[in-house]
């Protein structure tokens, strides 16, 4: 009988699986039977932006942490998909740092022209996976939502691909139910016009911190000061926003630091990171870590070592996105197909550790990138997946490091080189800052009216 396969969400991970089994497909391979379950009515994880947050039309928690107005934090070029350029997709050259919405066209624009939308079930939620080590099969039982139906299959193989932005960590700090304005967390952020000419405290000092806070100084905010706790970001930041030591009260809406300084502000965004959370994992199949370039004990970074017909994708640290989802899932599916097989549980072990191991010396940002360049590299060599100028990606990565540290207002105006195509990036038509309309009609207008 033909192995069945269930893959657990329809973000870009999930695509990118679907995509591999397709493209094997598409060269002859027998492919096993495939069934994607997503909890939205539509794919894209993250990317499919909903004004909505807290719970949804159904009373489920809602996924997506994105916000209106929320650009490319990093070049393009470092996540293009080398089965399916930027050029493949929009027919002509476009600058490195797209908003949301264009890099969204881009995402699902593979996976239409691939035709695996008819895999996926919609609107229905993964509520509990067990492993049965008598018949070595998976039990899935899902709810669909619209009709509250719940039903049970059974699967060979489980690829567990729902995300890890999504379930916000949030911390206290003395005195916060005390506070007279808004406190959130960055996951239900959504528009930085509420917050024009107000003074914003922003708690945290990573991706989101520096992007929701430049997002609300661009947007208007009067301040924005920002806290750290382990180590400040350091850029060099615009009047109107500074960085202080971590919160340690609140006192209506004054709020105290660590250096003895204190401020009244109107609102706090806690962004504070997310949590690894698997709800529907029985204990012995469920990934426990924080945010890192290397969670333990998943084999090649994928694969769950206590019972290997069980993968992960996309659970790690994040430089890499797209076309690292991608050689994860190539690999994921060239097991599962056979064509890789899996080595002696101490033989993962050791790999796994070695890993663990450099990860735990790395130092800074430019060695996380190594660190991660090298990890597409090896997978990249066991796998069909085009080839990429990898190296090119690691030095886009450490040029755009450079960038931020020159200007943080400035380095999305900077171009890059495509590591599949050589296309060089053309400079957007305006800079970054003033360009308040972030659709994807006036992101690529200047482009269209030249072409005409
Ligand atoms: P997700 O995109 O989270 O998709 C997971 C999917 O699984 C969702 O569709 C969800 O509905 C579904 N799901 C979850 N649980 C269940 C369940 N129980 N049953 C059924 N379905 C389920 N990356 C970049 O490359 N560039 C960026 O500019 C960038 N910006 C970001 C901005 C923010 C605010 C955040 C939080 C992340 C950003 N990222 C960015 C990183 C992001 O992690 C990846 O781009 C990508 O979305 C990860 O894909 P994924 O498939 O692993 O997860
Ligand atoms: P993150 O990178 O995991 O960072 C979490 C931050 O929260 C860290 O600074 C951490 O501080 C801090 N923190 C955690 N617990 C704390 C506590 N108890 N007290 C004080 N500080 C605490 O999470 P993130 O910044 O939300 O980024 C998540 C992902 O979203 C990244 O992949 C990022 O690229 C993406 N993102 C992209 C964009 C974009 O522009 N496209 C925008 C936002 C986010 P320590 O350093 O002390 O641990
Ligand atoms: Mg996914």
């Amino acid at each position: 009988m033909t192995d069945r396969v269930a893959v657990i969400g329809a973000g870009p991970c999930g695509l990118s699986q679907l995509r591999a089994f397709e493209q094997a497909k598409s060269k002859g391979a027998k492919i096993p039977e495939i069934v994607c379950y997503e909890k939205q009515s539509d794919w894209g994880g993250l990317w499919n932006y909903t004004w909505r947050s807290g719970t949804d039309e159904y009373g489920e928690p809602v996924h997506s942490s994105m916000y209106r107005y929320l650009w490319s934090n990093g070049p393009k070029e470092c996540l293009e998909f080398a089965d399916y350029t930027f050029d493949d997709h929009f027919k002509q050259p476009i600058p490195s740092f797209p908003p949301r919405e264009v890099l969204y066209d881009y995402i699902v624009g593979r996976a239409k022209a691939a035709g695996i939308r008819p895999w996926i079930k919609f609107n229905t939620a993964v509520r509990l996976v067990t492993y049965d080590k008598n018949t070595g099969k998976f039990s899935v039982t899902v709810e669909h939502l619209p009709d509250r139906k719940v039903s049970t299959e059974t699967f060979d193989w489980v690829v567990v691909a729902t995300g890890h932005f999504s379930v916000p960590n949030v911390p206290y700090f003395p005195g916060i139910e005390t506070f007279p304005g808004r406190v959130m967390h960055a996951h239900d952020f959504r528009s930085a016009d509420e917050f024009k000419g107000k003074d914003l405290l922003i708690v945290g000092a990573s991706y989101s911190a520096e992007d929701i806070g430049l997002q609300c100084y661009k947007y208007g905010a009067k301040s924005v000061t920002m806290c750290w706790r382990t180590q400040p970001m350091g850029f060099k930041w615009p009047q109107s926003m500074e960085e202080r030591p971590l919160l340690t009260k609140v006192e209506g809406r004054t709020v105290h630091f660590k250096d003895g300084s204190s401020k009244d502000v109107d609102a706090i965004i806690l962004c504070t990171g997310y949590q690894h959370h698997f709800p529907f994992l029985t204990d012995d199949l469920k990934l426990r870590t924080h945010n890192r370039m290397h969670p333990p004990h998943l084999y090649k970074g994928i694969m769950w070592i206590d019972n290997p017909k069980l993968m992960y994708l996309g659970m790690q640290d994040q430089f890499y996105t797209f076309s690292m989802f991608d050689a994860q899932a190539w690999y994921a599916r060239d097991v599962i197909l056979g064509r890789i097989k899996i080595p002696s549980r101490e033989e993962m072990l050791k790999d796994d550790a070695a890993w663990v191991k450099r990860e735990e010396a790395l130092k800074n940002a430019f060695e996380k990138i190594d660190f991660q360049g090298d990890y597409v590299r090896e997978l990249c060599a066991a796998i069909d997946y085009p080839k990429f100028d990898i190296d090119m990606t690691i030095a886009e990565f450490k040029q755009w490091e450079h960038d931020k540290q020159h200007s943080i207002l400035g380095y999305r105006d900077k171009a890059f080189k495509s590591p599949c195509t050589g296309t060089m990036a053309p400079l957007h038509h305006t800079p970054w800052l003033e360009a308040m309309d972030d659709s994807m009609r006036a992101f690529l207008a200047v482009k269209q009216a030249a072409a005409e």
